[in-house]
């Protein structure tokens, strides 16, 4: 193993999901979050954790064992003190990533490696915060990480390769399927490749060149692929695509305010959310 004690900072969605998959594949992992509050809400998401693990891998006394094995910080410095690794996934704010990384900086032994699992920004935006810009990289999850079982390791050009390698052979170690992307891209493959997709999809349903059910259809016949660009939409939930178009419109980008108005208005203001509102697109 390349490492051993590894710290997840931030214990949200992604963060919790993070911290109790690598438990689950046998490391020390610490959890730092800001204050009590966030620890006690990372303690429920874990123990729904415990159960999608107990099913998911058809053992219960291993996922007890990870959920039992779990240290808990609020004070980044012993949260950091032994890390080997520390892979970061606060929120996705400019500000609040600087912030983390300059306190960081200060309080992390000089082994530790740090990585970060934000999804749009790149390492290069932080690196000079690190203090070790070497020894920084991105290493991004995909939502549901037990089975969506992907792992992009993104460096930015001054990232020592050593440790770039370390986060790929660590990613494996914790059941990932690694890609190491040999240059920074904003979206990493999957969002490069899923994002103007979706889009396309958007765009002929909102320009009104058929419905979504259609555009689906038409898709997977001709592809073979699984699901099209509506039923996966009701995958990722309407309020990222909402957000993105509205921030597209307002950098005038044609056709997205179209696209930003018919999602809100028939379907977000209908609760139609997708398939954890059991409607989206489809019904469920
Ligand atoms: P979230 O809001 O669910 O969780 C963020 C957590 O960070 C919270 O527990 C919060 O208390 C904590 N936090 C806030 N400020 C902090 C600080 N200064 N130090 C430490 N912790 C702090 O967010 P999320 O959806 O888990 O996203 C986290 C990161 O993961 C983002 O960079 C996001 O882009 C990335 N990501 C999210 C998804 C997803 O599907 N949600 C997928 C891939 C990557």
């Amino acid at each position: 193993m390349s490492y051993k004690n590894v710290t997840i900072a931030g214990s949200g969605v992604l963060g919790s999901q993070i911290a109790f998959q690598t438990a689950f594949f046998g490391f020390n992992v610490t959890v730092y979050d800001i204050n009590d509050a966030a620890i006690e809400h990372a303690k429920q998401l874990f123990a729904k954790h415990k159960e999608t693990y107990a099913a998911y891998f058809k053992d219960e006394a291993r996922a007890q064992q990870a959920f039992e094995s779990l240290n808990y910080s609020t004070d980044l410095a012993e949260a950091v003190k032994d890390a080997d690794l520390i892979v970061e996934a606060v929120p996705e704010r400019m500000d609040i990533k600087k912030g983390f990384y300059e306190q960081l900086a200060q309080v992390a032994p000089e082994k530790t490696v740090f990585a970060s699992n934000s999804s749009t920004m790149l390492p290069s935006q932080f690196a000079e915060f690190t203090g070790r810009p070497e020894k920084f990289l991105a290493l991004h999850f995909a939502n549901e990480i037990w089975h969506n079982n992907t792992a992009e390791i993104m460096g930015h050009p001054g990232t020592d390769a050593q440790y770039a390698e370390q986060v790929v052979e660590f990613a494996r170690e914790i059941g990932m399927i690694p890609f190491h992307l040999h240059k920074e891209q904003p979206g990493y493959i999957l969002n490069s490749l899923l994002v103007p997709f979706l889009d396309a999809g958007m765009q002929l349903w909102a320009k009104g060149v058929a419905d979504p059910e259609t555009i689906d259809k038409n898709w997977m016949i001709a592809t073979g692929a699984p699901r099209g660009p509506f039923a996966i939409l009701d995958v990722v939930g309407m309020e990222t695509p909402y957000n993105l178009n509205l921030a597209k419109a307002a950098a005038g980008i044609p056709g997205t305010k179209e696209i930003a108005e018919k999602l809100k208005t028939e379907y977000i203001d209908q609760g139609k959310m997708g398939i954890n509102a059991g409607e989206g697109f489809y019904k469920y």
